[in-house]
């Protein structure tokens, strides 16, 4: 078993003399300093000029250029996309670092396949809250936090993982659990399970079972309900019960369809190309071609976009979105 790290296991107070300067003010940045503020915690933002800066103002905080951020700051959490990670830091943070100083992330993508490489005299460290920002910021209002996992991959102050721990703790993480984990391994894995399940997976087996039932002949809308708006409640049911609290919510005839017909359907074959994926996380290939794509202006990632926004069960989807209310 991992140890599971709670609010007894962190101390706040170690962080006392130090400024933590977000870096970012979007998804994971806004929120985390919301909460790391609300913590008790001095907080500093870097930022372009633009939205994001007038957002952080509004919201109270001290706001800086990156590069001035960077050198008030003596914790340097980098809360922009992965792939600008690389620039920023080369143009922005590193000539910031001086000894002893922390680079913090929440993911290690930029870490782990060497876009960013600090120096050997500061520590790098994470604290990955596995939630969309908004949901960190709400759990925390509600006295609870989303879980997070934490990561030293340098300790030159001896005391990386009891700064980690106590960032975890100031996000709200440390009230329902936090696991140690390594910059690979939270990498690796985060990639291999959104390409798999989360993201790739799920988007694919809704879209195919959905295609499946409009050839047979159903109409796209029923289709919808079916295979995508169905989905969600599915979900919650594993969430809150697990797999068998789930199937002893559904129907005898779905409990013995899905028992009996899943494994036809996600098949050793899906599982092999599940392999694949992973491997090509392991060696580094999906990151590089994701590297190459981005630095060359991101033309395919908008095509397929494109694509998918034209597909049927977007279209339908959209309509009984906007039938129920749900979306504008
Ligand atoms: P966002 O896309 O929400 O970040 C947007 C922020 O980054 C904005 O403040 C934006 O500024 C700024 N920004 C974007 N590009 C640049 C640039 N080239 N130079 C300067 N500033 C820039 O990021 P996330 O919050 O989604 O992700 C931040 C980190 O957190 C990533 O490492 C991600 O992997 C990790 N993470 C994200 C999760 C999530 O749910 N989103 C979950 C767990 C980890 P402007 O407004 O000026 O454009
Ligand atoms: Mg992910």
């Amino acid at each position: 078993m991992v140890r599971v790290y709670l609010d007894r296991d962190a101390d706040l107070s170690i962080l006392r003399d130090e400024v933590i300067a977000i870096i970012g003010y979007g998804s994971q940045g806004r929120n985390q300093a919301l909460n790391l503020r609300d913590s008790g915690l001095r907080v500093i933002i870097g930022c372009r000029p633009g939205r994001s800066q007038k957002l952080a103002e509004e919201d109270g905080f001290k706001v800086y250029p990156i590069d001035e951020a960077s050198e008030r700051g003596t914790i340097i959490y980098m809360l922009i996309p992965d792939m600008a990670h690389r620039e920023v830091y080369e143009k922005h943070v590193k000539d910031r670092l001086s000894e002893g100083k922390a680079l913090c992330f929440s993911h290690g993508f930029s870490i782990h396949y060497k876009q960013v490489i600090p120096p050997p005299f500061v520590d790098v460290i994470m604290v990955a809250p596995k939630g969309p920002g908004p949901i960190v910021r709400e759990a925390y209002l509600n006295g609870s936090g989303v879980p997070a996992l934490i990561a030293v991959q340098q300790d030159y102050s001896g005391k990386a993982k009891e700064k980690a721990l106590a960032i975890a703790k100031g996000i709200g993480a440390t009230r329902v659990g936090v696991l140690e984990t390594t910059f690979k391994d939270e990498t690796e894995s985060d990639l291999i399970g959104e390409q798999t399940v989360l993201v790739g997976g799920l988007m694919e087996l809704i879209k195919k079972g959905f295609e499946v039932l409009v050839e047979e002949g159903y109409p796209p809308e029923l289709a919808y309900f079916e295979a995508c708006n169905e989905a969600k409640l599915i979900i919650d049911l594993i969430y809150r019960s697990g797999l068998t609290g789930m199937l002893r919510a559904v129907s005898d005839t779905a409990k013995y369809g899905g028992l009996a017909v899943g494994p036809k359907i996600i098949d050793e074959h899906v599982k092999e190309n599940m392999r694949a994926a992973a491997r090509r996380v392991k060696d580094g290939s999906f990151a590089e071609e994701w590297i190459q794509e981005y630095e060359s202006g991101g033309e395919n990632l908008e095509r397929l976009m494109r694509e998918l926004e034209d597909h049927p069960l977007e279209v339908v989807g959209k309509k009984i979105r906007r039938m129920a209310g749900l979306e504008r």
